[in-house]
């Protein structure tokens, strides 16, 4: 039995809310997007959740909403998704990389001062396969230099850090609900803020610079459409509520594979963080040799990264700095499925490989 790299768990709770979108007659940015909006600030405990129609729209709009543009400079780990990287090109903004922390492979805070300039004007930290960065300090770091902050938490619904929501931190923070993540809409997005300014430039530049007027209709600004449909909101109301059951599934098999590997090498976890277990990954020196086994016994897997940003061709201009982690840590990084379909057969046979 083949066993999947990742299982969007979609029941009849889900089908029941798509068909009552279908049936309402109202398919797009009605009341279902503005409830899955509410549900999730409520869910973060924090002022304003702004749907999109991708993650990647998500952190798109953050950036613009914040001005960032022409020559300004944007700090991101060297060690994220190509989309981390691609919305700071799209603000004609340069991306400066920052190497990952050897142990925790999230951004190398110790590493992030040395990289400020007069054109910083952002730290986009990533929470990297669902360990929240470390945001005490990069919220330091950025109070010190008046920077912004923008979290991408594309790969943590349901993380904390001290106790914190990921998603409270900083300026905004920016999920992705494309189908392998914790939670999935099929594609969709949010952008989440305790700044009203900030929400009121999102809900604009969410619907071609639309203004709140009386009909309508009176664009502003330059937007764009990145709006979500109900049916997609739909399904995000019922995933949240699974959401924390999902996650207790996520961290057990984690805990599993914790126990059973114990020789093997996984990212550090700091003290103070909730993680929720996107991926489960290790690092292996002969990550061909398991591979292989995974294969050949159908099971999935995933490399995250296999290179990293500034080894792609669009983006190695931007690459002035020694990246040294980011770049052996690439080459040694396998995920295991953790998604919480798995069952202990599957595990058990995951393990074998080892
Ligand atoms: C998935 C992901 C994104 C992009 O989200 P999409 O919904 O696929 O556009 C951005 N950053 C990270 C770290 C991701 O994992």
């Amino acid at each position: 039995m083949k066993i999947p790299w990742s299982l969007p768990n979609i029941n009849k709770k889900d089908m029941q809310s798509i068909k009552k979108v279908l049936d309402s007659g109202w398919f797009s940015m009605g009341s279902e997007v503005k409830k899955f909006e509410e549900k999730t600030a409520r869910h973060l405990d924090i002022k304003y959740a702004v749907a999109a129609n991708t993650g990647t729209a998500a952190l798109d709009m953050a950036l613009k909403c914040l001005d960032i543009g022409e020559k300004d400079e944007v700090i991101i780990p060297a060690l994220a998704y190509i989309a981390t990287a691609n919305v700071v090109l799209f603000c004609d903004a340069n991306p400066v990389f920052c190497d990952v922390n050897p142990r925790t492979f999230n951004i190398d805070v110790e590493k992030i001062e040395s990289l400020i300039t007069k054109k910083t004007k952002a730290i986009m930290p990533v929470h990297l396969y669902g360990q929240p960065a470390d945001m005490k300090l990069i919220l330091e770091i950025s109070e010190k230099h008046g920077l912004f902050v923008v979290g991408d938490a594309a790969q943590a619904h349901g993380a904390r850090y001290d106790d914190e929501m990921v998603g409270s931190f900083g300026d905004i923070e920016c999920f992705s609900f494309y189908a392998t993540k914790n939670m999935t809409t099929g594609e969709g997005g949010m952008v989440t803020t305790n700044n009203i300014d900030i929400a009121e430039s999102l809900f604009s530049l969410r619907n071609h610079g639309r203004e709140k007027t009386k009909w309508g209709y009176e664009h502003g600004r330059l937007g764009y459409n990145f709006r979500m449909t109900d049916v997609a909101a739909a399904i995000g109301i019922e995933q949240l509520k699974k959401l924390p059951e999902f996650n207790k599934k996520r961290r057990k098999n984690a805990m599993y594979f914790n126990e059973k590997l114990v020789d093997i090498e996984v990212p550090y976890i700091l003290e103070n963080v909730e993680h929720v277990y996107h991926q489960y990954t290790i690092k292996s020196k002969d990550r061909a040799t398991v591979i292989k086994c995974l294969r050949d016994n159908d099971i999935g897997f995933g490399i995250y990264y296999p290179k990293p940003l500034h080894f792609y061709s669009h983006l190695s201009k931007y690459s002035h700095n020694d990246l040294k982690n980011s770049e052996k840590i690439s080459q040694e990084v396998l995920s295991l499925p953790v998604h919480p379909a798995l069952s202990l057969e599957d595990l058990e046979k995951i393990v074998e490989c080892f």
